[in-house]
């Protein structure tokens, strides 16, 4: 019993040490990825329902990397969460889309805000609302053009979440709340938060075709967000089923496959002529 004993440990230690010694390998390599650019964004159009307008992007993160191709922000920004490299990859991200907006703008596009997903951690780093505040006075970008997507789990920290949401709407950048109806969130507390926005989360949108519950929480989310005076968006859209229960129950936004995917930067000028 002893010696299995002590050969569950070795293999429990060396098991711990591959983990780790793995994670300080990835957490090595995205510091150089993005040293070396190889960290860009992709953007996917946000497109009004009603007219097929479009009337947002959203930024999504791609890790082109020279040995193993494109890797999925699943598998690095919950690395990224945990060593803080978040703090300093986020404002890397935040420039890079405003940059982008702004480039569009003067390139005589159609004035749309982009978005850019923001994780707790980043958002409750000290100097977030005055990074923000000088990436706009860098780039130029009107902050009316500039949206930020957060999830309910800001709601663990609802105190200091406030007076940070409150300081950027200030800042004159608007709130959206990603994943919306998946995360821990009391409509009471939402309530008091400076909010513009929310997004259906896509496991919702899901169920629309799937017809276990005939889109009912699709319907009361789209409801209670008018009540409250929300732009409603619905993401991962990926059929015309969809888009025609979201424009009967008058949901405005609408962004997925249907429309389009992730796109480059010059796929996205195409796509905006
Ligand atoms: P998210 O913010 O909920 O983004 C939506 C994800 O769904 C994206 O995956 C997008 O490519 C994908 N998607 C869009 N439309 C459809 C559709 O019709 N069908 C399906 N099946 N998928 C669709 P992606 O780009 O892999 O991003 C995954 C997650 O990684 C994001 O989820 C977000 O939480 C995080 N993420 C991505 N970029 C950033 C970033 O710049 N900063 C931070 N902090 N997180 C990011
Ligand atoms: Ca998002
Ligand atoms: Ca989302
Ligand atoms: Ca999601």
């Amino acid at each position: 019993a002893k010696e299995r004993g002590k050969n569950n440990f070795q293999f429990y230690s060396s098991k711990l040490n591959g983990l780790s010694s793995r994670k300080m390998e990835l957490e090595n390599s995205l510091r150089k990825a993005l040293e070396q650019n190889q960290l860009l964004l992709y953007y996917q159009p946000q497109v009004e329902i009603a007219s097929g307008k479009t009337v947002g992007v959203e930024a999504l993160i791609r890790w082109k990397h020279p040995e193993y191709g494109f890797i999925t922000p699943n598998e690095f920004i919950p690395l990224a969460e945990e060593t803080g490299l978040i703090v300093p990859l986020g404002k890397w991200i935040l420039h890079q889309a405003c940059e982008q907006n702004k480039a569009w703008q003067d390139e005589g596009f159609i004035k749309v805000p982009v978005a850019v997903n923001i994780s707790v951690r980043q958002l409750q780093d000290d100097d977030f609302v005055s990074a923000v505040g000088n990436i706009l006075k860098e780039t130029g970008l009107d902050s009316k053009y500039l949206e930020l997507e957060i999830t309910e789990s800001v709601m663990y920290n609802i105190e200091r979440s406030t007076v940070i949401l409150n300081e950027l709407k200030k800042l004159g950048v608007k709130i959206s709340i990603d994943d919306f109806g998946t995360g821990y969130s009391s409509l009471s507390y939402l309530k008091h938060l400076p909010i513009d926005k929310i997004k259906i989360d896509k496991s919702f949108v899901d169920d629309i075709i799937n017809h276990s519950n005939q889109g009912a929480i699709v319907k009361t989310i789209i409801d209670m967000g008018h009540n409250l005076n929300y732009t409603v968006i619905a993401e991962g859209i990926e059929t015309d089923v969809q888009v025609n229960f979201l424009k009967k129950h008058s949901c405005r936004i609408g962004q997925g496959y249907f429309y389009s995917r992730p796109l480059p930067v010059e796929e996205v000028s195409e796509f905006f002529k």
